[in-house]
Parts: C-alpha cells; sequence; structure tokens
C-alpha cells in the first residue's frame, strides 16, 4: 500500500463556535477518530488527539498557538495516540492508568490495528504490528460535573461509561454543544470490548437523553443536531430495550 507523507496525514476545517475539526484522512472512517481544538479566552482546549502516527504540534500549528489542555474522552489508541506531545493532559479517573500504562491489548490496537484500516498507511517507519500508544500519564484527573476552564468558556465533564468504564463528555451549556466521545455517534456504536458495560451504556445513554444539546460533535463520524441526537438515543435505548 502507498505511503502518505506526513505533511498531508492531517486535515482541520473549521466548524464553527471557535472549533477547528482536525482528522486522519487516510484512516478507514469507522476508524477515524474525530479530533476537536476549540479555542478559548485564557487557553485552548483538545478533545482527543488521534492515533499518534505522524506529529500532531508539527504539522497542526493550531494545536502550538496557546496553552492548551489535552483532554481524552476515553483511551482507546485512537484517541489518545498524540497525547504525549502535550504537557497538560486531562483523563477521567477510571482510565487513568490506562493513559499511564498503554498497552496494545487495553487500548484495543490488538485487534483493531492493521493495514486494512488505511487508505494509505502512515509514513516510516510505521508498521502496523508494531503500532503502540506511547505513555501519557494525566496531569489531571476529573470526575463527573468537573469543569475544564477555557477563561470566557466552560466544559462540563459528564461521566458517561458503557463504551468504555472512564468515557467523558463535554458539556458547554452557553452553546448547547457535547463532545460525546463513543458513547453517542452518528455511525455503529460498539458497545462489546473488554471493558464495556452494557448496564452502564444504558444508564449513559438515559441520562444523556436529558440534556438540552443543540450541536453534537461525536467521536467518530459526521457532526449531528440535537435533534438527530435525541432522536438516535430514543432509537438505541428502544433497540436495547431499555
Ligand atoms: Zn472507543
Ligand atoms: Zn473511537
Amino acid at each position: 500500500m502507498e505511503r502518505a507523507t506526513a505533511d498531508i496525514w492531517y486535515e482541520t476545517r473549521k466548524v464553527g463556535d471557535d472549533v477547528t475539526y482536525i482528522c486522519e484522512p487516510f484512516i478507514q472512517e469507522f476508524y477515524r477518530c474525530n479530533i476537536w481544538h476549540v479555542r478559548g479566552r485564557d487557553k485552548d482546549m483538545l478533545v482527543d488527539s488521534g492515533m499518534g502516527v505522524v506529529s500532531l504540534r508539527e504539522q497542526v500549528p493550531l494545536v502550538t498557538e496557546r496553552s492548551l489542555e489535552a483532554v481524552a474522552s476515553h483511551t482507546h489508541f485512537d484517541h489518545i495516540g498524540c497525547h504525549h506531545e502535550f504537557e497538560h493532559r486531562t483523563v477521567h479517573r477510571c482510565e487513568a492508568e490506562l493513559l499511564a500504562e498503554p498497552t496494545r491489548a487495553n487500548t484495543l490496537a490488538d485487534p483493531y490495528v492493521t493495514d486494512e484500516i488505511f487508505t494509505r498507511l502512515p509514513p516510516p517507519p510505521y508498521s502496523s504490528t508494531e503500532y503502540a500508544v506511547k505513555k501519557a500519564p494525566a496531569t489531571r484527573i476529573v470526575e463527573d460535573g468537573d469543569v475544564v476552564d477555557l477563561g470566557d468558556r466552560h466544559f462540563t465533564v459528564i461521566h458517561t461509561p458503557g463504551h468504555s468504564p472512564g468515557g467523558i463528555a463535554l458539556y458547554e451549556k452557553a452553546t448547547g454543544i457535547l463532545f460525546s466521545g463513543d458513547i453517542v455517534y452518528d455511525g455503529p456504536l460498539i458497545e462489546d470490548t473488554y471493558h464495556s458495560d452494557m448496564g452502564d451504556y444504558i444508564a449513559s445513554m438515559t441520562r444523556l437523553l436529558d440534556l438540552p444539546v443543540r450541536l453534537v460533535h461525536g467521536g467518530h463520524f459526521p457532526s449531528f443536531s440535537g435533534e438527530r441526537y435525541r432522536s438516535l438515543i430514543r432509537d438505541w435505548l428502544t433497540a436495547h430495550d431499555a
């Protein structure tokens, strides 16, 4: 398979509300994590950091412009690969150990990462069999209700276990924006990883349904409206007899 060069590995697009979407276009859509950069008055926030196969700091100048809090929606390989590049790293308590001691198995790199997840391979020396996430111990551990404070913008941490035990969503009340991670997005949801829990998943979805969300930026697939959000959650709950 052809290899991509580092300079074309990431794409960025402004999506409004001072939010920039960053993605890795040569990863197949289902495996491609959405990376979100949010500009604040006093500092910026990054929600997730991709696979880590090309330096985000070197290729996307936006992420080095100002002080930045790199939040992990959860610790699967596709979401935390570049966290080690950032000084300020935030994760929920229930996945702090995974961010500090990632393995191919506990980040799901094994079994998911093969050459087949790419349309072009990352630049050398990348190899799918040796790929692993680098350690990035948290500098801040959060719980439900904590706030990521950017000065003029405040994102409340909502603990959303189910897909994984320390999954979080980030909700900005003033704009109605929700960064949902992998608990809900507009595509096939994953409910059966080694640390997924269906009881937790149902409880998280039930709780999220009541949130007055206007716009959702998920962990995968395109963003969607609050109306679509509520209908996705209702349909999911019905399908799971909840
Ligand atoms: Zn995940
Ligand atoms: Zn994911």
